[in-house]
């Protein structure tokens, strides 16, 4: 089996499968080590506590979803996390323990219990190096393919995906990958948004790759924005933060949070609190760079030092601010993309042979708005799921083969992109200006004119990213090829972001229309699938939203 991406949900998946007697080989484009999940800080849901419940932990996802998640895969989630949770502890993770010895939690955005489980504000770094560890004592059975970039799916000739195209980064070899299954665990597409808290690998590549294969994506319009980070830059002060009991504060000192979410505070779920914020921002109560503040004083100096170590670093370094003393000017900025390739919830995805799991999926847990720290668990949940339901699909298979030639087609497009004239525009240039457009026409609050000129000129750079030249034209360690391939593929998701955000007429969620306010349960509880099906622009279709026990109702905070 073949798992492209090393991060939390291709690791998770790599494990389960190999476990469930599959040989496996991982591909992924830098150290697994250095995968986004690395950055991940604040910590992992999961109601493992006597005195929480699943239930309770599964309506306060539905609830955050703007009840567009799919409950019963919603249900499965918050079932099988507290296993999660252990599982990680037994393999060696260090989450914290409180002073019973137990293990301790923080509270976190949306939820009505502190269920959120942490190592300080690494906590994705932790769990990465464990499951690490353990694909290496798997070496017999799990082959790592580190610093391998995937530029292509394959498919037979009745649709079924059979493996990828790979080109190992070190020397520009290209290498077919045959596979009885493959899953995509390639991350999300923080990238199509200039700034965004998501690092520069994060571009959308599996996506985009599933989506020019037939593969129907959902929900793509759902961009979540995390209400603190920094201005400029981007970089998360993690919601762990307000956990600790952080305040937000207007210009004029006001804790404004109490006339939006008066039972939650600071606490309320993401989409709210951003949208609180840039509205004090529009109205003229925000800062003069155009933030408000966020006031860790509230939390004791020792426990910031203790718990929040890594933001401390971050004031210090990006912002000048000693946040164990001062408030930090923050915003909304870009974080998340709830939407991604549609799966079911053993992370089948629409193509046959073809699973996704983690942030490149969308299975729907999140829906209109994730709750923070649900994301870690969704790709353990969802990556062990995939792994197990695709080598119990690999067991009864023959090893599918791919033509040779196919290999020369993509060495047919990467020399096209080497030989490339050098009078177009530049890569970088034309990736700024994507990711400025959307954080400017598709971001907390949108609108019909401000989204049909984004469509426009995404449309535009997608001609321009096509004749774009590049500098380097050597084969080892290529970045400005990788960079002009990873181009084309976040405007690919930057127009089916968009085209969602165009047809989605209702406010739910991270969604909100300034030209059509409100919630519309009977026109739009629904879920948005974009899919090319056959064509060569995004095609719209609907599927229905699936509700267990939790019928609609207003959601207030
Ligand atoms: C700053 C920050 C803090 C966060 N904090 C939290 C938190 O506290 N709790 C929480 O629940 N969530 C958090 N999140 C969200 C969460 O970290 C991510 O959603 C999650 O880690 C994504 O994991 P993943 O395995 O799906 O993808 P990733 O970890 O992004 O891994 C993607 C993998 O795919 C590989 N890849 C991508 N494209 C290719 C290609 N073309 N070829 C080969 N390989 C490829 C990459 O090399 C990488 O190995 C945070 C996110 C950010 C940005």
């Amino acid at each position: 089996m073949l798992i492209i991406g090393a991060g939390l949900a291709g690791q998770r998946a790599a494990l389960s499968a190999a476990e469930a007697g599959a040989s496996v080989a991982i591909v992924s484009k830098v150290h697994p080590v250095r995968s986004h999940s690395v950055a991940a800080a604040g910590g992992i849901n999961a109601a493992l506590n006597p005195e929480d419940s699943w239930e309770s932990h599964a309506f306060d996802t539905v609830k955050g979803s703007d009840y567009l998640g799919d409950q019963d895969a919603i249900e499965i989630m918050t079932q099988e996390a507290p296993n999660e949770i252990l599982y990680l502890e037994h393999l060696g993770v260090t989450f914290h323990r409180n002073e019973t010895g137990h293990l301790g939690t923080r509270a976190f955005g949306g939820a009505s219990a502190a269920r959120t489980y942490y190592v300080a504000d690494i906590t994705g770094h932790a769990i990465l190096h464990v499951l690490y560890e353990q694909l290496m004592k798997r070496s017999e059975q799990i082959d790592r393919y580190e610093e391998w970039f995937t530029t292509d799916l394959l498919q037979d000739e009745n649709g079924t995906c059979i493996g990828a195209i790979c080109r190992d980064l070190r020397d520009g070899g290209l290498q077919v990958f045959n596979a009885k299954a493959v899953i995509l665990a390639s991350g999300g597409c923080g990238q199509v948004y200039r700034p965004t808290t998501n690092g520069l690998i994060v571009t959308g590549d599996g996506i985009a790759q599933a989506y020019r294969i037939g593969a129907r994506l959902m929900d793509m319009e759902m961009i979540q924005y995390h209400p603190t980070t920094l201005a400029g830059n981007g970089l998360l002060i993690t919601e762990g933060a307000r956990g600790e009991g952080a305040w937000l504060l207007n210009a004029e000192g006001e804790r404004f949070m109490e006339r939006y979410a008066p039972n939650k505070f600071e606490l309320a779920s993401r989409d709210v609190v951003s949208r609180a914020e840039q509205t004090e921002i529009n109205e003229g109560r925000g800062f003069e760079d155009g933030t408000v503040a966020l006031d860790i004083t509230k939390v004791p100096r020792r426990r910031t030092l203790e718990a929040l170590r890594e933001i401390v670093n971050i004031g210090r370094d990006f912002a000048g601010v000693d946040i164990t003393r001062e408030p930090i000017h923050i915003k909304p900025g870009m974080h998340y993309i709830m939407g991604g390739v549609k799966t079911d919830y053993d992370g089948q995805t629409t193509v046959p042979g073809l699973y996704a799991a983690g942030e490149v999926a969308c299975v729907s847990v999140h829906g209109g708005n994730r709750l923070g720290a649900n994301s870690l668990l969704d790709t353990l949940v969802f990556g062990r799921r995939s792994g197990v339901h695709a080598a119990n699909r690999a067991r009864n298979m023959t090893m599918p083969a791919t033509l040779a030639s196919r290999v020369a087609e993509t060495e047919r497009d990467i020399a096209a992109i080497m030989n490339r004239q050098q009078n177009g525009r530049r890569i970088g240039a034309i990736k700024n200006e994507l990711g400025e457009t959307m954080n400017e026409y598709v971001a907390v609050f949108r609108d019909q004119e401000g989204l049909t000129k984004a469509l426009e000129i995404v449309r535009r750079l997608k001609e321009e990213a096509a004749v774009a030249g590049i500098d380097d034209r050597g084969s080892v360690f290529n970045q400005d090829v990788i960079a002009a391939i990873e181009l084309g593929y976040m405007i690919d998701v930057a127009e089916t972001i968009v085209v969602g955000a165009l047809e989605r007429k209702e406010s739910r969620g991270a969604q909100w229309r300034l030209d059509y306010p409100g919630r519309n349960d009977e026109e739009w509880l629904k879920h948005i699938d974009i899919s090319l099906n056959g064509g060569d622009t995004p095609q719209v279709t609907y599927s229905p939203v699936t509700i267990t026990r939790w019928q609609p109702e207003e959601r207030t905070y």
